[in-house]
């Protein structure tokens, strides 16, 4: 095979592997470069939740992507369509209106073709119909409405999606090396012509169209400071630890433009005893997202969020922000016993704090005793009293409180007067950063000029203009799949010849 369809993927999760994939079928000679070892490989995309925004008619059109495990759901749970105007709304206004619309246009108007384009090459699909509540806990007779933006996920979650597309990779034939960090770009000019690959002893030139799809900046600490500000080189980081930023600089160094937020991440709570960095043998399990259930107070029995502003997988990605600008980056979920059925079953993997009292609550968690309990009787005060009958525990229920001196919580108001009461510590967890390459629909990389680099796409976490100050669950993943397809293509069909003369 001529030097002309040969592809280096840099980096080794879902948006790497889909493109190096998509390449592959293109018919060009694929090699992919993964930092870590194969018992780490997979980036973050091993540690997700495996969810998958995406466009659909509701359940009866998601039924042929469903593992046949998912016929126990189907007359349990309710899934509205997700129509385009939807997805792209959620997208847009929770990023603020700031992202590139052409791009957000493209990884939505190819979401569910992507999704089919991976079910065919064996990624198994589910209803992430247990990922906020336990729905063996449900009444009798109870239909789990589920968010239709967050109801499908690879089956397996993001472990299961990684172990279908590597097997993919495998069965194509696509050489994977392993302990294998690139560590620059060779260029000639703006011309990309391969990666450098840092081994122990010496440096590997491997050449070819480049595809960068590494991941972005957020396991590491001098970057999240420098970029993220003051008190983010101490945050926990959710997922992999090898996602340095490294080709992000050394794109940038060679010509490339940044684009996006690049203060910004997608941040959410998590536990407070969770790792450092994330275990695999965890994944996303520390995750604690039924705050909007909850009081989430600080360490000096304050509230500082509307847990209620909207349903929680569109605001969960900021909430680790708020979490973070607390005193030690600590906060406490406070729930009592008319919602503590709800929480999500994986709850479990942490140590909650009890008590009859809010005083003695606050008192076991060191946090200050009039303080809490002021904070509690003045939000039960502003309560609606027919609370408990309005209250709808799936979807948004209007059910609002404005307390005196507080911030209000927008949905599911309830008082928190059942003892006894239960706290769960929880902290700032870190997951990607927004700031990253500037590329354009066809995930070609453009020069601090906007002209496309020749020679290099990029994919995933390592490209900016798509996200600003939050994000709607499940984007990240689709994002990067409809990406690294347009990238894998891309980079099969690039004419090397035409490099020098394309600017
Ligand atoms: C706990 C958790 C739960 C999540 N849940 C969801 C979810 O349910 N849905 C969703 O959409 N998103 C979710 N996300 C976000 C999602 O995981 C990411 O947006 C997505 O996986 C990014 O994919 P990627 O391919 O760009 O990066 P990654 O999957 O991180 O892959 C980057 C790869 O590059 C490798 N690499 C890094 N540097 C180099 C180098 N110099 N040379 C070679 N290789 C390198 C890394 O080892 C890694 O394998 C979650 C993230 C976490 C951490």
């Amino acid at each position: 095979m001529s030097d002309q369809q040969r592809v280096v993927v840099v980096g080794a999760g879902n948006a790497a592997l889909v493109a190096a994939l998509a390449a592959h079928e293109a018919g060009a000679e694929v090699r992919v470069l993964e930092a870590a070892t194969r018992e780490e490989r997979g980036g973050n995309s091993r540690f997700s939740g495996g969810i998958f925004r995406t466009v659909h008619d509701g359940l009866a059109s998601l039924q042929p992507l469903l593992h046949p495990t998912n016929a126990r759901w189907l007359d349990r749970v309710d899934v509205a369509s997700y129509p385009r105007d939807r997805f792209l709304g959620d997208w847009m206004a929770t990023s603020a209106g700031q992202p590139d619309p052409a791009l957000v246009e493209m990884v939505v108007d190819r979401s569910l073709e992507t999704v089919r384009w991976m079910h065919a090459r064996g990624v198994q699909w589910e209803l992430a119909a247990n990922k906020l509540v336990d729905p063996d806990k449900l009444e009798p007779g109870t239909v789990y409405n589920m968010a239709p933006g967050g109801a499908l996920r690879a089956l397996g979650e993001g472990i299961g999606l990684m172990k279908c597309l590597f097997a993919a990779v495998e069965a194509a034939g696509i050489e994977v090396s392993y302990d294998a960090p690139a560590a620059g770009l060779l260029t000639s000019g703006s011309t990309v012509e391969g990666v450098r690959m840092r081994r122990a002893d010496h440096v590997e030139e491997v050449r070819g169209t480049v595809v960068l799809a590494s991941g972005g900046f957020e396991s590491n600490p001098e970057m999240r400071l420098r970029y993220l500000g003051h008190g983010w080189d101490l945050v926990k980081v959710r997922g992999s630890r090898f996602n340095m930023g490294v080709m992000l600089t050394q794109a940038l160094l060679s010509g490339a433009q940044p684009a996006g937020h690049w203060g910004g991440a997608h941040a959410s709570p998590l536990d407070a005893a969770a790792p450092a960095v994330g275990d695999l043998r965890l994944t996303d399990k520390m995750s604690r997202y039924s705050y909007p259930y909850a009081l989430l107070v600080n360490t000096a029995g304050d509230r500082f969020v509307d847990e209620g502003e909207d349903e929680v997988w569109l605001t969960y990605a900021k909430t680790g922000w708020a979490v973070r600008a607390q005193d030690r980056a600590l906060a406490y979920q406070v729930f009592d016993q008319k919602t503590v059925h709800l929480l999500e079953p994986r709850y479990r993997t942490g140590t909650p704090v009890e008590a009859e009292t809010i005083e003695g609550l606050a008192e076991l968690l060191g946090v200050p005793v009039p303080r809490l309990a002021a904070t509690v009787e003045d939000f039960n005060a502003a309560v609606a009293a027919d609370a408990g009958e309005r209250f709808v525990p799936f979807a948004a229920d209007g059910l609002s409180a404005e307390p005196a001196g507080q911030l209000p919580k927008s949905n599911w108001a309830q008082r928190l007067d059942a003892p006894p009461f239960v706290a769960y510590p929880v902290t700032c967890g870190i997951t990607f950063t927004y700031g990253g390459l500037k590329v354009d629909d066809q995930a070609r990389v453009l020069d601090t000029e906007g002209v496309p680099m020749p020679g290099l796409y990029a994919a995933g976490e390592i490209t900016g203009n798509f996200f600003f100050h939050n994000y709607a669950a499940g984007s990240g993943l689709m994002r990067g799949a409809v990406f690294g397809r347009l990238a894998g293509e891309g980079a099969a069909a690039f004419d090397c010849g035409g490099r020098a003369g394309s600017r």
